[in-house]
């Protein structure tokens, strides 16, 4: 076993007087996450592929859904031009076009007429499938659906479903991401382990319906989907109030603190930071931004990891109105986004799936051990795994604070080490160092019965 946390090492080595003063600083510094940086695998073939994100094909990716004025849900399916029918053509002839292993098509649903749908219509998700190794799946998507405010007054003239949309940033952005990923891992020649799904959703603007759809779908027919990194306005820097911030993102993720959605921002974080150190990557420990929504909760509802990713910067006046045009998304920093982007979904796609923890009775197998004083943790091996990781952090910590190797074996001891005061995950590490999302050893809340009195 050995123990890769120079920042910890380094302040053990110092009189305590100087440890005590120096490490509420160093936390600071620390960014909440830096400890748990440790022990990343730097793929050269991963590095290639975030190099690959082009600005210029993003920029072609949202001009091109842009120019079909708007991608309302209910808007025209005939128009060769305009509307959400044309629009999705369009993206299905870009996806075809990237490399013949990905399998493009329409994942339609018919839906009947209820709340923002004033109309039955057929709602229709477009999605590209790049097989791997294995079944479970890893998605990359935004919904490529749009809609504006029609000015009051105005309503008979431009029924909303046909008012102009141009939905460049809400969220054509973040649907380019998840096709110029497409484009880059499936010519990038390699072979991953998990299946890559890439997807824009449609009817998010009236409810998340294409998301909700599919996610229950994939419930109902046993489909395992290991993480979702949706990316919703993700293209603009420039706040309403002013602020300017192209070089920082946030990405979304509901506790509790070991809930699947955690586990994979925790991943996307030390992952992305990898392949993007410049980039600020700021987790939130919440479900979206205050009041608002998007497609991964419906994911994390049905028990997938789903995250979200948003620009740090919105303006809310370019949002759902006619002025969501083109020129408000800077490239150079969707590219940024979509290479933090790249850099969590090409690692886990390379990687082996994580390691089962739990035993057939859903407890997970973390126990005192023989001493009784010891952190004991055992786990099932994770096909195609090499190595295992255990990571670390204190009872009251967001973000794992230690990572240990501990080699080809499935269970391990810490011996002195509380069960009660750490949070412990472990995870598989493929031969050629890809690693797993975190199995979490986390308990089920406990169910308290009422008691009966008289
Ligand atoms: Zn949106």
């Amino acid at each position: 076993m050995t123990d890769h946390i120079p920042t910890s090492s380094t302040r053990r080595s110092r009189p305590d007087l100087w440890r005590l003063l120096l490490l509420p600083l160093a936390l600071l510094l620390a960014n909440g996450s830096l400890d748990a940086q440790g022990m990343v695998d730097i793929d050269p073939r991963i590095q290639e592929i975030v190099a690959e994100i082009s600005e210029e094909n993003l920029e072609h990716l949202v001009t091109g859904m842009a120019s079909f004025e708007t991608r309302n849900t209910m808007s025209s399916v005939d128009d060769p031009d305009r509307g959400i029918g044309a629009a999705r053509e369009w993206m299905v002839e870009e996806l075809a076009g990237y490399s013949p292993r990905l399998q493009v098509g329409l994942d339609c649903y018919d839906v009947v007429a209820s709340g923002r749908i004033t109309r039955d219509v057929e709602i229709c998700n477009v999605k590209a499938v790049l097989p791997g190794r294995t079944e479970r799946r890893i998605y990359v998507s935004g919904h490529y659906d749009s809609v504006a405010q029609v000015p009051p007054g105005a309503e008979d003239d431009y029924p909303e479903h046909d008012n102009f949309a141009p939905g460049a940033n809400d969220d054509a952005s973040g649907t380019a991401v998840a096709m110029e990923l497409a484009r880059v891992l499936s010519q990038s020649g390699l072979e991953f382990d998990a299946t890559l799904v890439f997807i824009g959703f449609a009817g998010e603007e009236q409810g998340l319906f294409g998301a909700r759809l599919h996610a229950k779908r994939a419930l109902d027919e046993g489909i395992q989907i290991d993480a979702v990194f949706n990316n919703d306005i993700v293209g603009n820097i420039r706040a309403g109030d002013g602020q300017i911030n192209g070089t920082a993102v946030q990405v979304f993720a509901p506790g509790p603190d070991d809930s699947p959605a955690r586990t994979l921002a925790r991943y996307a974080y030390r992952f992305g930071k990898a392949y993007m150190p410049h980039h600020d990557i700021r987790l939130v420990g919440r479900e979206d931004r205050f009041g608002r929504g998007g497609d991964h909760t419906p994911f994390n509802y049905w028990g997938f990891a789903a995250v979200r990713f948003t620009e740090i910067m919105e303006n809310y006046a370019r949002q759902h109105t006619v002025e969501d045009t083109v020129d408000g998304v800077y490239f150079p920093y969707l590219a940024r986004n979509a290479r933090v982007n790249a850099g969590g979904v090409a690692s886990l796609a390379l990687a082996p799936a994580a390691p089962e923890v739990d035993n057939p009775n859903g407890q997970p197998r973390l126990t005192r051990g023989e001493s009784r004083y010891a952190a004991h943790l055992e786990w099932d091996p994770s096909p195609g795994a090499a190595s295992y990781r255990i990571f670390i952090r204190d009872g009251w910590s967001m973000d794992w604070q230690q990572v240990y190797d501990v080699g080809n074996v499935t269970e391990f001891t810490f011996e002195g080490l509380s069960i009660d005061e750490h949070y412990f995950g472990v995870a598989a590490v493929g031969p050629d160092g890809h690693e797993s999302l975190a199995s979490p050893y986390d308990r089920p809340h406990r169910v308290i019965e009422e008691v009966e009195t008289r």
